[in-house]
């Protein structure tokens, strides 16, 4: 038994899971969470499943622990024949389990080994995700000596360029108006001119700490090695001559994503401010006066990217209280008997995600410069949407709740005047399947900078843009078909109800 106490303790953690989702074993990412994850986010979590791990604890870990050391004092043998009959039972499910793995030919899945057993799997996953935290650990060696060559190709006239990239958080394009919900959420940037939305945008993955960096880099789910040997699009603008300036209200430390924030000439880290609470964070509208000092203090070409906190758990704490617009929106956990504050509450982050959207792009406009922004949540979210009673996100398998994300795009006159082409492209691609890949081409073309990197087939803006199958990043970051993870009946619904695009078994 004594032997076995990694294997009790990652037990522990495997029965949590099973709990919480059913099925699947401990993934990469939960045990990268971990460590990345800050005390607020850690206890907003853990108070809501204390009970389960509680129960866990004192019904499987300390009795077994507890029972190990009784029988080592007591020198407790067990009796040969007992041990035989053990043995063979053991052998019996042995060979059972062996012939189960070998029908999976029949079933169409490949039976791996470092996927499917366990706890095989949870130890490759965890090996896994000690090498992952070394190659981020070296980020800043292995990509030192890389270069995007970029060249501003076009210059518009006379006028000073501002391009801005909004990286929302936990995003559900199925809450937003603007998308066809029923609850007015989004009043604001549906009266806004010149912006253009994607209808079925997906994610490449529902884990923060994966989709933000395919969101700011070449880096995709069809490529990902590459993130630890390339720098961001940060450094991709400041090589064609822009000024560079990150403001950031999430804890991102230790993460690939604080690395590339560090390459902009300035980095503003909102979420370091205290708020009397460690327990609490800034709202997002805390970014707003940053962002009008930078727009105001040069008056050279400008790239910011904003990174907000946007509709991450717990959603009551994300908004001001005049945001109240749909009540009750206080819900004291997470339970399923909570969904209708949880849903409300939800649903006025997304009023308030509309309202610092719409401040944002007022302080971009009045400036009178050729300016762009482009705006996307890093993955969805689950509230207790059907009988399988599924909460939050960076689930192994994702549901389509987390994986239809917002994505939108607004030009003002100046850019609409100066590159017009830019502006009719992302509008005639606006219907066309996208994912999160796309950002880093796209948002580059828009500003006219060519790199070594920049792949045409994935920016929306230019004609060169290619539909393809979209993947998404697998636990062992590898690329999977995203109707291939192991999406359930209700997914479909849902994919089919919102026309995303998926290939259909015949
Ligand atoms: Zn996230």
């Amino acid at each position: 038994m004594w032997f076995l106490v990694p294997k009790v303790i990652l037990d522990g953690g495997q029965l949590v899971l099973l709990y919480l989702f059913g099925e699947s074993v401990i993934a990469v990412d939960m045990f990268l969470n971990l460590t990345s994850s800050n005390a607020s986010e850690a206890s907003e979590l853990l108070s809501n499943i204390f009970i389960v791990i509680s129960c866990v604890f004192l019904f499987y870990t300390l009795p077994t622990l507890v029972l190990a050391f009784h029988s080592t004092l007591l020198k407790n043998k067990l009796p040969v024949d007992f041990r035989w009959r053990w043995a063979k039972r053991g052998g019996i499910l042995l060979l059972i389990s062996l012939l189960v793995c070998s029908s999976s030919a029949f079933l169409d899945y490949r039976f791996l080994f470092k996927n499917d057993v366990y706890p095989g799997n949870a130890i490759y996953n965890l090996c896994f995700a000690i090498n992952k935290s070394r190659k981020n650990t070296n980020y800043k060696k292995t990509s030192a000596g890389f270069t995007f060559n970029s060249v501003k190709t076009e210059r518009a006239d006379g006028k000073r360029e501002v391009y801005v990239l909004v990286v929302g958080e936990t995003g559900r394009a199925m809450e937003w108006s603007l998308y066809g919900y029923e609850r007015e959420t989004t009043p604001n940037l549906q009266k806004t001119p010149n912006l253009i939305y994607l209808k079925d945008a997906i994610t490449q993955s529902n884990n923060t700490h994966k989709s933000v960096p395919v969101i700011l880099s070449a880096a995709s789910a069809e490529n990902y090695a590459i993130l630890y040997e390339q720098k961001s699009i940060v450094t991709a603008f400041k090589e064609a001559g822009f000024k560079t300036v990150v403001i950031a209200n999430q804890k991102l430390t230790t993460s690939i994503i604080e690395c590339f924030y560090r390459e902009a000439d300035t980095f503003i880290d909102i979420s370091s401010f205290k708020t009397g609470s460690y327990l609490k964070s800034p709202y997002d509208d805390a970014l707003l006066p940053y962002l009008e000092k930078e727009m105001t203090e040069s008056a050279g070409n400008l790239f910011i990217v904003l990174h907000t906190y946007g509709s991450h758990f717990n959603y009551y704490e994300r908004y001001p209280r005049e945001f109240s617009i749909f009540t009750p929106d206080k819900a004291d956990g997470i339970r399923a008997a909570l969904k209708k504050e949880l849903r409300n509450a939800y649903d006025n982050t997304i009023c308030y995600t509309d309202y610092v959207l719409s401040e944002i792009i007022k302080r971009i406009d009045k400036s009178n410069t050729c300016a762009a922004l482009a705006y996307l949540t890093d993955h969805g979210e689950d509230i207790f949407d059907d009988k399988r009673n599924r909460y939050l996100h960076a689930s192994p398998i994702p549901t389509y709740y987390q994986l239809h994300i917002p994505y939108i795009y607004w030009f003002s006159e100046d850019y609409k005047a100066s590159f017009p082409e830019k502006y009719d492209w992302i509008s005639k691609h606006a219907d066309l399947p996208v994912s999160t890949n796309s950002l880093f081409h796209t948002i580059l073309d828009v500003a006219n900078i060519k790199t070594d990197v920049s792949d045409m087939s994935y920016a929306l803006s230019s004609e060169l843009f290619e539909v393809r199958d979209r993947m998404y990043l697998g636990d062992h970051d590898d690329p999977v078909p995203f109707w291939e993870i192991g999406l359930k009946k209700q997914d479909f619904e849902m994919l089919d109800k919102w026309n995303i695009v998926y290939e259909k078994k015949q």
